[in-house]
């Protein structure tokens, strides 16, 4: 039991990398809040903790927005007096099904282009085309989202002794995704994030740190045409996609005393994709 009598909070956790991590915490003793966007989704993933769900806590909350935040913050304070773990998952992959299906169209067309041999003419186009409200989005529910958690987060960190903040971010962020721009700069901003919060309250007893995944298999990764999915499988040495539980062991080591001197880092489970 490396989380036993650890309250924790994961943010995005009714579905994907967050649902294995609430679930992981709990197996591992601690009372995990369960936030989205989906509150009876949620609540699955409580109701999949223990026989009665008396583990868990589901919460439904748009990280974006910063009332819902202090709102989400204030119910864990009167429900479960306190926090120790902070995981910032929640996220989004396009913040329109049009992006997705852009995306998807011209991978293809780049993937015929070359084995024809006549050379990749299709262009992306994803910055020349992106729209003012796809950018808000994708800033605001993964870099606004994860400072709006983190601002609350501390003060009752510190109240507990200490504790530890993970910021899922994702291998866009430290490589660039060029279908995906807005995402990768989200990603690395909240990589520049961690680095800097982890400065500010180290002295707290406070870790933070940041995970950038490579390709995982979840709900957000099924719209991805099996071209695209090839595409990202032949730069992936161990030639598989990563399961949410493989994402979920990065967030129960960090969350742990088995980091107690890791702070400011970022861990990538991503199968070789990025080794940088
Ligand atoms: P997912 O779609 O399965 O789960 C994301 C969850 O976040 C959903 O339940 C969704 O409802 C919730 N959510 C979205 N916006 C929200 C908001 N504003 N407030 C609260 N909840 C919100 O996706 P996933 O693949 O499990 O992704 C989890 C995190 O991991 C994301 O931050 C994602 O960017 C990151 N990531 C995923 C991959 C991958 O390949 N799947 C790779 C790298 C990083």
């Amino acid at each position: 039991m490396k989380l036993k009598d650890k309250i924790a909070l994961v943010t995005g956790a009714a579905s994907g990398i967050g649902r294995a991590t609430a679930l992981l915490f709990a197996r591992e003793g601690a009372r995990v809040v369960v936030n989205d966007l989906d509150l009876a989704a949620a609540q699955k993933t409580v109701d999949e903790m223990g026989a009665d769900g008396s583990s868990g806590l589901a919460v439904r909350a748009d990280v974006s927005e910063s009332a819902q935040v202090a709102a989400m913050f204030e119910e864990i304070d009167r429900a479960l007096g306190g926090l120790d773990i902070l995981v910032n998952n929640a996220g989004i992959a396009e913040a329109t099904g049009d992006e997705m299906t852009k995306l998807n169209q011209r991978a293809e067309a780049r993937i015929n282009e070359a084995l024809s041999g006549e050379g990749i003419r299709t262009p992306w186009d994803a910055t020349a085309e992106m729209s003012d409200a796809s950018w808000d989005r994708m800033i605001r529910v993964h870099l606004y989202g994860t400072f709006y958690c983190t601002r609350a987060a501390i003060p009752r960190i510190t109240r507990r002794g200490g504790g530890s903040i993970i910021n899922m971010a994702s291998v866009a962020g430290l490589m660039g995704l060029e279908a995906a721009p807005h995402y990768s700069a989200a990603k690395a901003g909240m990589i520049g994030f961690t680095r800097a919060v982890a400065r500010e309250v180290g002295s707290l007893g406070i870790r933070v740190n940041a995970i950038c995944p490579g390709f995982i298999e979840t709900p957000m990764t099924e719209p991805i045409s099996p071209m695209l999915k090839m595409m990202a499988l032949g730069q992936t040495p161990m030639g598989r996609w990563g399961d949410p539980k493989e994402v979920a062991s990065n967030c129960l080591f960090l969350a742990s005393e088995d980091s107690s001197y890791v702070t400011g880092q970022w861990l990538s489970p991503n199968g070789g994709l990025f080794t940088g």
